[in-house]
């Protein structure tokens, strides 16, 4: 692990203090800063002027927007504010993947990861402190769940990346190439910021990402899947963990208010009138748990129902908690089952798991509100005595 602390990081980050009432405008869409504009007696173009400041050249001072007249700019900051996330710590690892730890009011903080490849750049961001879902593989869900971010925290996080990461890599050339709603929390559970964020990421004025770099993941919030469709259709990842309901109710137990067949019928009315669109469905790979023989069997025949491909994650394990990893060669005995029968599979690779950046172990630090944590740390001290 490399400590980057050293590296400068010039961006200068204000503070949010909670009896502030200006309003944020790093959270605004297109439509709320029309809006704002409008309610201020200003014309709609504003929006796009100050959106293309915040977003691409990213100030965050009214002061240096100079193709605003001087009365508009200091009224702005007197009844306005762009604000982000502060950075509490940032990691590299020897892979290269990058890791923030952020502070959110609330007295919690939240995690965002870069994992830069070769031919593309994808931030991971988190959309809620903790997560309600509770699954029972995920660090996430042990660390209970405290509130929903802003859109202001959300992409406030696509903001941060952009300039921390033009002076790791020294260019101006667009490093952050895809976004995966994948950091902690579950997107659909907050429904409408996350909303907002992403057509933020797509606006030409601010971060021009196509609807295909972006992909939201879910536990499978079967109404709001119908919702997405309609308000931000983004590629879509279901994280389907399990083949049967009895197995899905136990590690997603969401699975019991909505079932895989459910679930299916969603990701079928979600690409239904697109030819190309497939859905990604997540499969954690736990050892001796869901990576059996008669699991690939009966996820092959899931598969011949929807228009997707499978993702096998391999378990990335954290403090306390009972699951193993599958193995390399029982991973790749269910990926052969699954290509054999016509599935398209790849296997994830692990990355920064030496920062615990990968896949399930992004656990912030989250004032919970649920029991859940605490009871998590009772049975971890349990196992030790
Ligand atoms: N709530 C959303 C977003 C989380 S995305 C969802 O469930 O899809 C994070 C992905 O990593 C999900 O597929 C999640 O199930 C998976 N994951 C969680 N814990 C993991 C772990 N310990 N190892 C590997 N993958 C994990």
């Amino acid at each position: 692990m490399t400590d980057i602390a050293n590296l400068k990081i010039d961006v200068e980050v204000k503070r949010t203090s909670t009896s502030d009432s200006r309003v944020n405008l790093m959270g605004l869409d297109r439509e709320a800063m029309e809006q704002y504009f409008a309610s201020i007696g200003e014309k709609s173009f504003r929006a796009s002027q100050v959106m293309k400041w915040i977003h691409q050249v990213g100030v965050n001072d009214f002061a240096e927007m100079t193709n605003l007249s001087k009365a508009l700019r200091s009224s702005l900051s007197a009844n306005a504010k762009i604000t982000v996330p502060e950075i509490i710590s940032d990691n590299l690892s020897k892979d290269g993947t990058r890791k923030w730890l952020l502070k959110v009011p609330g007295k919690s903080a939240i995690e965002m990861v870069f994992i830069p490849e070769d031919s593309r750049g994808t931030l991971c961001v988190s959309s809620q402190v903790g997560c309600t879902l509770n699954c029972s593989f995920c660090a996430t869900g042990k660390q209970g769940y405290n509130r929903d971010l802003t859109t202001a925290e959300i992409i406030g996080q696509v903001w941060l990346a952009k300039h921390l990461l033009a002076q790791q890599y020294k260019t101006d050339k667009r490093i952050v190439s895809n976004v995966v709603m994948m950091g902690m929390g579950e997107p659909l559970m907050n429904f409408d910021n996350v909303v907002s964020a992403m057509k933020i990421m797509q606006d030409d004025f601010c971060f021009g990402l196509s609807k295909r770099r972006i992909t939201l993941s879910t536990a499978g919030v079967v109404p709001k899947i119908d919702e997405l469709k309609k308000a931000c259709p983004v590629s879509l990842a279901v994280s389907l963990h399990a083949p049967n309901d009895e197995l899905r109710n136990e590690l997603v137990p969401l699975n019991k208010k909505y079932n895989i067949e459910k679930l299916i019928d969603a990701c079928n009315r979600y690409v239904a009138d697109s030819q190309r669109a497939r859905i990604t469905f997540e499969y954690v790979m736990l050892d001796g748990v869901n990576d059996k023989l008669e699991h690939a069997h009966q996820l092959a025949s899931i598969m011949k129902k929807v228009p997707g491909k499978v993702n096998l994650i391999p378990f990335n394990p954290f403090d306390g908690i009972q699951y193993k990893r599958s193995s390399n060669s029982r991973i790749n005995r269910f990926r052969d089952l699954l290509h054999n029968k016509g599935v398209i599979v790849t296997v994830r690779k692990t990355r920064g798991d030496d920062i615990e950046a990968a896949c399930g172990q992004l656990a912030g630090d989250v004032m919970d509100k649920t029991k859940r944590s605490e009871k998590f740390r009772q049975s971890l001290k349990e196992k030790i005595q």
